[in-house]
């Protein structure tokens, strides 16, 4: 039988906290990623729950007390 050595791509070395933060700093949403809820106005993130009143496409209550504090 023979031992066959697999070899693949390991980083030289850690990334640390502060540079892995840095560069997630340009990780943002921007605006044209969020649509106006049609019940409330308020800007949401695409096929999401309004986190403002808890609809989804205009009708659906999905949660409506917890949400609306
Ligand atoms: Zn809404």
């Amino acid at each position: 039988m023979k031992l066959e050595l697999q070899l693949f791509a390991v980083p030289f070395r850690k990334v640390s906290k502060t540079r892995g933060r840095k560069r997630r700093t340009h990780y943002k949403i921007s605006e044209n990623a969020t649509v106006t809820c049609p019940k409330c106005g308020a800007a949401v993130r695409g096929h999401r729950v309004c986190a403002n009143c808890g609809t989804y496409k205009g009708k659906e209550v999905v949660k409506e007390k917890e949400v609306a504090e």
